[in-house]
């Protein structure tokens, strides 16, 4: 799996509060610090993904 996340995202940190070992928040977006996704973390990522507010987690597998 391969996430991104786009430039739609607001900063609201939801994602980071999901699964930190994956995203962390920036000054303006969320960036996403390990690619491909280890196998561990497939479904919180998919988790952060659907509660987005912006839907700005873009999966690709
Ligand atoms: S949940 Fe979505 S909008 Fe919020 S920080 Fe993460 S990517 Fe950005």
């Amino acid at each position: 799996m391969e996430v991104k996340v786009s430039d739609d995202c607001s900063a609201c940190g939801i994602c980071e509060d999901i699964c930190p070992e994956v995203f962390e928040l920036g000054d303006e977006k969320a960036e996403v610090k390990v690619n491909p996704v280890p196998a561990e973390y497939e479904e919180k990522v998919r988790e952060a993904a659907e509660e987005c507010p912006t839907e700005a987690i873009q999966i690709s597998e």
